[in-house]
């Protein structure tokens, strides 16, 4: 059987501190195809931005296998863990995350120089594909948060990544902001054949998934929102598939 683009199998990460051990996910698997949108949604604490900075190598699980583009993404550390980042992978936070002193421009050139491939008329381009050619000068201070977010998605792109992490893009900005941001995003990266992962807590966008899967503390459960090739697999081992008649079929994996 091949792998799919990203394979998530079984991970389970708890944080262990003197206060509290929370158990922010529980065997959760999840199985993405190259060019696939998944939503991932579920309330605040649900294991959301945890099971992002798992398949982004920002940490490691303590259970489980993720696996990217073939990488065993969960072993990763040090600076083969930047490698992957700044080759396959592009980052959209809710907080912009941009650098204050830097431009625009020097903001998106930013991961292209990690990877020493420093190419302006890409960062003008990529500044002009979200609608900021004429700020590419501004620092983010003289931005409003919906135009920050934006540069913040041009920078994501920077380096063509193959895969887009994108943690409540909306959460700071108001609906108007929102909609356009959320348009720019799933148009850019579909229009380019890449992968998108979109963590919202929100249930429902415009933008159509192709999958959806729910974080209910920390243990993920199937929605029956997909295209007719996806599937879902739950804490539980339980597959839902859809046939090309649209039909659900559900089935145990274990
Ligand atoms: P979400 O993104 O859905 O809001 P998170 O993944 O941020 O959820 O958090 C899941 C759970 O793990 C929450 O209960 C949160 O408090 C806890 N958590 C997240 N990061 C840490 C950490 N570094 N140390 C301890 N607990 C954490």
């Amino acid at each position: 059987m091949t792998q799919a683009f990203v394979s998530v199998r079984s991970i389970s990460k708890t944080y262990r501190s003197n206060r509290a051990t929370v158990g922010a996910l529980r065997e959760v698997s999840l199985e993405i195809e190259k060019g696939e949108f998944v939503r991932l949604s579920g309330p605040s604490g649900s294991g959301k931005t945890t099971l992002l900075n798992l398949v982004a190598a920002l940490d490691r699980p303590d259970q489980g296998e993720i696996f990217v583009a073939g990488i065993d993404v969960g072993r990763l550390s040090g600076s083969r863990a930047s490698k992957y980042r700044a080759e396959q992978v592009g980052m959209v936070f809710q907080s912009y995350n941009l650098i204050p002193q830097l431009t625009a421009l020097e903001n998106v050139l930013l991961p292209m120089i990690a990877l020493g491939r420093t190419n302006r008329s890409r960062a003008r381009e990529l500044l002009d594909l979200v609608g900021l050619a004429d700020r590419s000068n501004h620092n983010p201070s003289q931005l409003s948060g919906g135009e920050q977010q934006r540069v913040a998605i041009a920078r994501a792109l920077a380096n063509d990544p193959a895969l887009v992490l994108a943690d409540e893009p909306t959460g700071n900005l108001d609906e108007q902001s929102a909609e356009r941001v959320m348009g720019l995003l799933t148009n850019a990266v579909r229009e380019r054949g890449r992968t998108l992962l979109l963590a919202t807590h929100e249930r429902e966008t415009a933008q159509t998934a192709d999958k959806r899967l729910e974080l209910r503390s920390g243990v993920a459960t199937p929605v029956r929102e997909m295209s007719s090739s996806g599937y879902l697999r739950s804490s539980r081992s339980t597959l839902i598939h859809s046939n090309n008649r649209g039909d659900y079929i559900e089935s145990s994996t274990s």
